[in-house]
C-alpha cells in the first residue's frame, strides 16, 4: 500500500542512527483470541485509514510474548534496521514530530488500568535489551535527541514511553507492576520470569542486566 499506481513508492525508506526505543501499547483487546488478525487490522488502519504509508511501529509484542515485524524496513530480512550502514533504523510513524532515529515498540493490548502479563514484559526486557546493544544505547541513559530531518529536539530517557514524548496515556503509567501507583513507568519493579529472586528490578535495570 506504500505504492501508488505506477509503481512509485509514497514512503520511500529512509534510515537514520538510532537515539531513542519508544514503547506503546496498541490500545486493542487484551485476553486478545486472535493477535495476528489485531497486527493485520493494526496494519489497515495506520496505512490506509491513517496514511502512515505503513505500519507506525517497528515492532508489536503480543500477551504471549511472540514479537512481530511492523513497519517494513527493507529486503535484507532484518526487522526495523536498513540501509548500508549497521543500526540504522528505516523512518517510521509512531510519535508526531520525533521519528526520524527512534524505534517504536508497542504492546498488543490496552494496559490504562492493567498490566501485561509476564511473557509480554519478558519479551519487552529482551527486545529493548537487544535493541540498545545493537544501537549502541546506554538503556538506563538519557537521549538528547535531534530529529535528523525537523530538528526537533528532545531531551528524554533512552527508553521511554510515548507518553514522555507526547500529551498522550500511552502507554499507561502503572503497567510494570499490577500493585504499583506510581506514574513513573520506569522506576516500577518488573514482574518477570527472567528476573526471579530479584523483585525489586526496575525495568531498565532488567534491560540493562540481559
Ligand atoms: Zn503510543
Amino acid at each position: 500500500m506504500r505504492f501508488v499506481a505506477d509503481g512509485t513508492n509514497r514512503y520511500p525508506d529512509a534510515y537514520y542512527p538510532v537515539q531513542a526505543l519508544t514503547v506503546h501499547h496498541s490500545v486493542t483487546r487484551t485476553t486478545d483470541p486472535d493477535p495476528a488478525a489485531t497486527v493485520r487490522s493494526i496494519y489497515f488502519d495506520q496505512t490506509i485509514t491513517r496514511n502512515f504509508g505503513d505500519l507506525g511501529y517497528h515492532l508489536l509484542i503480543d500477551e504471549a510474548g511472540t514479537v512481530y515485524e511492523g513497519r517494513s524496513s527493507g529486503s535484507d530480512g532484518e526487522p526495523v534496521f536498513g540501509g548500508t550502514a549497521l543500526a540504522q533504523m528505516n523512518n517510521a510513524a509512531h510519535v508526531a514530530r520525533y521519528n526520524a532515529g527512534n524505534v517504536g515498540v508497542a504492546l498488543l493490548g490496552d494496559f490504562t488500568d492493567v498490566a501485561p502479563g509476564r511473557a509480554a514484559v519478558d519479551s519487552l526486557i529482551k527486545v529493548l535489551a537487544i535493541l540498545s546493544a545493537v544501537c549502541n544505547l546506554d538503556p538506563r541513559g538519557r537521549t538528547a535527541y535531534v530529529n535528523p530531518v525537523s530538528g526537533a529536539a528532545r531531551n528524554v530517557r533512552t527508553i521511554s514511553g510515548h507518553r514522555d514524548w507526547a500529551a498522550t496515556e500511552c502507554p499507561s503509567g502503572r503497567w510494570t507492576s499490577p500493585t504499583s501507583t506510581s506514574s513513573n513507568v520506569w522506576s516500577s519493579p518488573v514482574s518477570s520470569p527472567a528476573l526471579a529472586g530479584t523483585p525489586q528490578t526496575t525495568l531498565l535495570e532488567a534491560v540493562e542486566s540481559r
